[in-house]
């Protein structure tokens, strides 16, 4: 526990399981007020609000599926009215189907763009309104938008390679205001999306250099960085967290 985030505010969309929950959790330890949003699971969402208040920090769960542009949208506008501002915002909420391209339906392309895509970008939008001059954006991408190693990844890769796309947009655009954008793209990470114990995870484990999966507070730590003073000169950047998978 310490007092770097003091006084700030972060949101994390997807903060009820796996790498937004650790996010979430490692800010507020960290010192920062923080709202989740998730889409289904209410029991998990309410558990990482216990565990941010139970260390004397405020947190709220929002349901906003990110899927629908006008409930992220009323999310952050939420966030910056009950909690008094907004700092630092996380976009880390994904939709993940792996199939080749001739399996995939109108229905998976429309979520994943809608999901990994415009949610970041109206997420930002809103959230840059109520951000001060030093605020903070992270997307949480993936090792695939730049390496695609994989066959069934077409689709989720081009979803995390437009958002790089939308990191260096937004670091150019907010720099005059020294708000950083920047994208963490992990490697293989144990959660219920990418599970350590799943069939292909040896395999994925033997692409990273450590030869082993990371940890939801591995991709935290390196949020935490970026969302502090350390960060302030680092903007626009891609940052692979991926055991070296990507090298
Ligand atoms: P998990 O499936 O473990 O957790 C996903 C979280 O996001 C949950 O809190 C879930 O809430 C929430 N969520 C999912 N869909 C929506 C939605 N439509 N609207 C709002 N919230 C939603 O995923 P990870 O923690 O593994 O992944 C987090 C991010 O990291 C994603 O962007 C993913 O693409 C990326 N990533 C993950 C890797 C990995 O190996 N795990 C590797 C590279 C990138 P609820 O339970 O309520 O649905």
């Amino acid at each position: 526990m310490n007092d770097v985030f003091d006084n700030k505010v972060a949101l994390v969309t997807g903060g009820s399981r796996g790498i937004g929950a650790a996010v979430a959790v490692r800010l507020a330890e960290d010192g920062a007020d923080v709202a989740l949003t998730y889409q289904r699971g209410t029991d998990a969402a309410a558990a990482v609000v216990e565990k941010i208040k139970a260390m004397g920090r405020r947190a709220v769960a929002l349901q906003a599926d990110s899927a629908d542009p006008e409930a992220v949208v009323a999310a952050v506008d939420q966030v910056a009215a009950q909690l008094g501002r907004l700092d630092i915002l996380v976009n880390n909420a994904g939709a993940y189907h792996v199939a080749p391209v001739e399996e995939l339906g109108q229905a998976e392309f429309e979520e994943t763009i809608a999901v990994n895509v415009r949610a970041p970008f109206v997420a930002s939008k809103a959230a840059i309104k109520h951000m001060q001059d030093g605020g903070r954006i992270i997307n949480i991408g993936s090792n695939v938008a730049e390496r695609v190693v994989f066959p069934g990844l077409s689709l989720y890769a081009l979803s995390k390679s437009a958002l790089i796309g939308l990191t260096k947009g937004l670091a150019r655009e907010l720099g005059a205001r020294g708000i950083t954008v920047n994208q963490i793209n992990p490697g293989p990470i144990d959660t219920d999306l990418n599970p350590a114990s799943g069939p292909f995870a040896a395999t994925a484990a033997g692409f990273t250099a450590l030869g082993r999966y990371g940890v939801p507070a591995e991709i935290a730590a390196t949020v935490a960085h970026l969302a502090g003073d350390g960060g302030a000169y680092l903007t626009g950047a891609t940052i692979a967290v991926d055991g070296g998978f990507n090298i």
